[in-house]
C-alpha cells in the first residue's frame, strides 16, 4: 500500500529523514515509535504531501506521488494540533472531508452519528468546536479523519491528550473498526503501550532514520540496538 524508498527530507543542514525505506501493506496498522525531533511527524507529512522530500520516493498502491497534490492521494490525515473548523459544529468537523468528497447528506449523518458514538462523544453533534474540552477536541478530529474512510490513515499521536482508561478503551475499538474497514494505518505516538497494543508492527526511530521495525513481539523480545532497549525502558 505505502512504500518509502530512501526519503530524505532536510531542513538547512540537519536531516529529518534520512535516507528513510519503509512499507506498509494492506490493512496493515503500524506504529512509530520514537524521542522528540526524531522526525516521525515529517515521515507523515512526507507521505501527505504537505512536505516534500529532498531525495527518495514515496509509492501509494504501486504510484509514484512525486507532484501528487495532498488530495489527490487518499490518505487521511490526523494532525498532533488537530486543526478543527473553530466556526463550525462537531458534526460540520466530522462531516467536512464527506461533502467534499460528495458523499450525499443522508449518508454524511449516518456516518457521522456513527463515529460520534465510536469516539465516546454521540450527543455533542451540534456543539460549537470552540466550546469543547482539549481531549474532545481530539475526538472530534479523530473521527473527521475516519469519515471519509481514506485508503490510508495516518495519526499523529491520535489520543494524546486522552485519560488513559479512555485510551484503553478507544485502542481496542480503534482497532476493530480498522479491521473491520480493512483500513492501512500509520500512526505516530509517544506511548508504547499503546502502540504495542494497536500496532501489528512498530517502527523506532531515531535522528530521521528506523533503529528497528517489526512486530511488538520481536521489538519487545529483541531489541535491535541499546538506543530501542533503552527507549522502550529495558535499560537494565
Ligand atoms: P515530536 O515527538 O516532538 O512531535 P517528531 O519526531 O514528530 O517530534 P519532527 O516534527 O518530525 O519530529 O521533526 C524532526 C526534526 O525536524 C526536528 O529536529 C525538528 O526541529 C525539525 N523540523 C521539523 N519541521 C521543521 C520545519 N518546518 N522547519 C525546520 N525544522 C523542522
Ligand atoms: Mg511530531
Amino acid at each position: 500500500m505505502l512504500r518509502l524508498e530512501g526519503v530524505t527530507v532536510r531542513f538547512g543542514e540537519r536531516a529529518a529523514l534520512d535516507a528513510v525505506d519503509l512499507e506498509v501493506a494492506e490493512h496493515e496498522i503500524v506504529c512509530v515509535l520514537g524521542p522528540s525531533g526524531s522526525g516521525k511527524s515529517t515521515l507523515l507529512r512526507v507521505v501527505a504531501g504537505l512536505h516534500g522530500a529532498d531525495a527518495g520516493r514515496v509509492f501509494l498502491a504501486g504510484e509514484d506521488q512525486t507532484g501528487v497534490a495532498t488530495h489527490r492521494r487518499g490518505v487521511g490525515l490526523m494532525f498532533q494540533d488537530h486543526q478543527l473548523f473553530p466556526q463550525r459544529d462537531v458534526a460540520g468537523n466530522v462531516a467536512f472531508g464527506l461533502r467534499m468528497r460528495g458523499t450525499g447528506r443522508a449518508e454524511a449523518g449516518r456516518r457521522v452519528a456513527r463515529l460520534l458514538d465510536l469516539v465516546g462523544l454521540p450527543d455533542a453533534q451540534r456543539r460549537p468546536v470552540g466550546a469543547l474540552s482539549g481531549g474532545e477536541q481530539q475526538r472530534v478530529a479523530l473521527a473527521r479523519a475516519l469519515a471519509p474512510e481514506p485508503r490510508l490513515l495516518m495519526l499523529d499521536e491520535p489520543l494524546g491528550q486522552l485519560d488513559r482508561s479512555l485510551r484503553e478503551r478507544l485502542v481496542v475499538e480503534l482497532r476493530e473498526l480498522f479491521g473491520r474497514l480493512g483500513t492501512t494505518v500509520l500512526a505516530v505516538t509517544h506511548d508504547q503501550s499503546e502502540a504495542f497494543a494497536l500496532a501489528d508492527r512498530v517502527v523506532v526511530m531515531r535522528d530521521g532514520r528506523i533503529a528497528q521495525a517489526g512486530t511488538p513481539l520481536e521489538v519487545w523480545q529483541r531489541p535491535a540496538s541499546e538506543f530501542v532497549a533503552r527507549f522502550l525502558g529495558f535499560d537494565n
